[in-house]
């Protein structure tokens, strides 16, 4: 028996969790999927060491970018990235007992991407059999420049994946002064959203944690009286499924599409890394 985890610092209720009990439940897999919510990332050798049979993590906020520190091998993406969201742990066992060396891999900007393909053949714009690598550039074509709400380890993953699809990235930030770790990429703040901006950006991505629950009633903080039905309004968030970011672009007749689809690309992924 294997198993297997999601390490996060405060973890509630969790998709990933669910998503991984059924798979086994399907396939009739005694190994299981536990919640470690951990203080700091520094604990991470204890709990690999402590956890025998752990041979797959998932890593979410805070630790997406600080988990590298501990990784011996980085997928591309990862070096691209600078963040991971998938840990291999790979054990061997020889004279001097066991050791274990961890490879990193993002499967964030694949299921992002990915589901930004669904959206556009749901829209009529590709081709329901659309391929990655083969429509990508298609979707960019459509929408060419987009906003993304928010600088963390999400947004990394997310300007990866438009980049691939050549659609060019304006970033917001509460303190666009700060951002680091992005480069080629505009920053600019959310009172400098104007009218032009909106119109210019058919694409808004809200990489922020805000609207998630417990705290439902909040949405960043843009001016969605500009929405049109031209705009697209993606949330990573996927708890609660229509957050206020999409309700109130919704309104204004913007396409709305939520996180549960990127997240189950993204945990597919994580499934074939693991080799289950
Ligand atoms: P994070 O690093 O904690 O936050 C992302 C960024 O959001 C921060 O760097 C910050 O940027 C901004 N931000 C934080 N709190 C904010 C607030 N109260 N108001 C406005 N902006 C705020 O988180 P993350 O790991 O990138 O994840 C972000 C979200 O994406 C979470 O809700 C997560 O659940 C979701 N997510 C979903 C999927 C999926 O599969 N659907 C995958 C990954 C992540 P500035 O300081 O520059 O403003």
């Amino acid at each position: 028996m294997s198993e297997y985890g999601l390490i996060g610092k405060k973890l509630g209720h969790s998709y990933s969790a669910d998503y991984f009990s059924r798979k086994f439940a399907e396939y009739e897999m005694p190994d299981t999927y536990n919640l470690f919510p951990i203080p700091s990332i520094s604990v991470l050798p204890a709990l690999i060491e402590s956890h025998r049979e752990l041979k797959g993590l998932n890593v979410t906020i805070p630790y997406k970018e600080d988990v590298l520190k501990y990784c011996d091998i980085l997928s591309e993406d990862v070096e691209n990235i600078g963040a991971a969201n998938v840990l291999k742990i790979i054990r061997q066992y020889g004279d001097d007992g066991a050791v274990y060396s961890i490879k990193a891999y993002n499967t964030d900007w694949h299921g992002f991407a990915e589901s930004l393909l669904t959206l556009g053949a749901e829209m009529g714009i590709i081709d329901k059999d659309s391929h990655l690598m083969k429509d990508a550039l298609i979707f960019g074509k459509h929408f060419p420049r987009a906003l993304v709400l928010g600088t963390g380890g999400a947004a990394k993953a997310v300007v990866y994946s438009l980049r691939f699809m050549k659609v060019a990235v304006t970033l917001v930030s509460r303190t666009p002064e700060k951002v680091k770790g992005f480069t080629d990429c505009p920053v600019i703040g959310y009172k400098e959203i104007t009218k032009e901006v909106m119109d210019q950006n058919l694409l808004i991505v809200n990489t922020t944690p805000c609207g998630m629950y417990p705290d439902v009633d909040e949405a960043p903080d843009i001016p969605y009286q500009y929405f049109s039905s031209k705009h697209v309004a993606y949330d990573l968030i996927y708890n609660p499924e229509e957050t206020k970011f999409m309700r109130l672009a919704k309104e204004h007749g913007a396409t709305v599409k939520n996180g549960l689809d990127m997240l189950y690309n993204q945990a597919e992924l994580a499934w074939s890394i693991w080799d289950l």
